[in-house]
């Protein structure tokens, strides 16, 4: 992956998919790794083939989120295996350097490495690719968005101000795009105290809710903060995948997206 591959012109969709759903957000560090690897989990659930496709090129977090570790496989030289955890088939740009080296590249070479897990990962038949994109408004997401017949996007924010000014830049250019926004998912809307019940309200209050509102895309979802969602991530086994009220909670919103 990477290399020096000049990126093809064209469509980039795999033949195999059916949709193609982007997870994004305008800030780092809000949760969007976390809604994408428990989204994939509980789609895969309730019966669906997926895929997840971690394109967060400079933070890719799925190896460790999902618990999936290894060089995929090329027995052809040409095209790559993905590997696949918890009942999904995933591919990311982690498999392909060291956790804790950098990757530093330029545009071309992103995109090289994009189409190349787009193109030459054999994902096989899915219902369902969620892809992981980094936060913000870059070339990844404009190239895909292009590109790759995005089915449409998530978008993931917290309450907090500063994530919700970024989220809605974010919402604004998949309209320059003309790609459907789906709909706003909340993450970290509360935190519950685990001793004396009292709920509060960390990153603020009623900020994604209003935000929806006022661009007219539906509001997905309100994710806590929840400790034990923490750990399974750091764990590499998604929440998703257990059962309990997040467990539950993920259900419901794979639900709301094959309905
Ligand atoms: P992003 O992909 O937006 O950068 P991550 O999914 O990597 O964000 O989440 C950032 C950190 O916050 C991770 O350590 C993750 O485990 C944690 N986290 C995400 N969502 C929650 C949540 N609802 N409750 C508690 N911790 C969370």
């Amino acid at each position: 992956v990477g290399g020096h591959h000049t990126p093809q012109t064209g469509p980039m969709k795999p033949a195999g998919v059916k949709r193609i759903i982007a997870v994004a957000s305008g800030k780092g560090g809000v949760g969007k790794s976390t809604v994408s690897s428990n989204l994939a989990v509980a789609l895969s659930r309730a019966g669906k083939k997926v895929g997840l496709l971690d394109a967060d090129i400079y933070g890719p977090s799925q190896p460790r989120m999902m618990g999936a570790k290894g060089r995929p496989a090329s027995p052809d030289g040409k095209t790559i295996e993905p590997l696949h955890a918890h009942g999904v088939t995933l591919m990311s740009i982690g498999f392909m350097v060291e956790e804790d080296k950098a990757v530093v590249w330029r545009g071309p070479m992103l995109m090289g490495a994009l189409q190349q897990m787009l193109g030459q990962v054999n994902w096989g038949e899915l219902d369902v690719l969620i892809v992981d994109l980094p936060p913000g408004t870059g070339d990844v997401q404009l190239t895909l968005c292009q590109r790759s017949e995005l089915s449409g996007a998530l978008v993931v924010s917290t309450p907090q101000d500063v994530a919700l000014i970024d989220a809605r830049k974010a919402i604004d250019m998949f309209g320059t795009l003309k790609t459907p926004v789906l709909g706003l998912i909340e993450n970290m809307s509360t935190f519950t105290c685990p001793n004396c019940g009292h709920e509060s309200h960390i990153f603020g209050h009623g900020g994604v809710v209003d935000e929806a509102q006022k661009m007219g895309v539906p509001l997905l979802g309100q994710l806590p903060i929840d400790l034990d969602t923490r750990l399974a991530g750091d764990a590499g086994t998604p929440i998703a995948a257990g059962e309990g009220p997040m467990a539950q909670a993920y259900a419901q919103l794979a639900q709301g997206l094959i309905r």
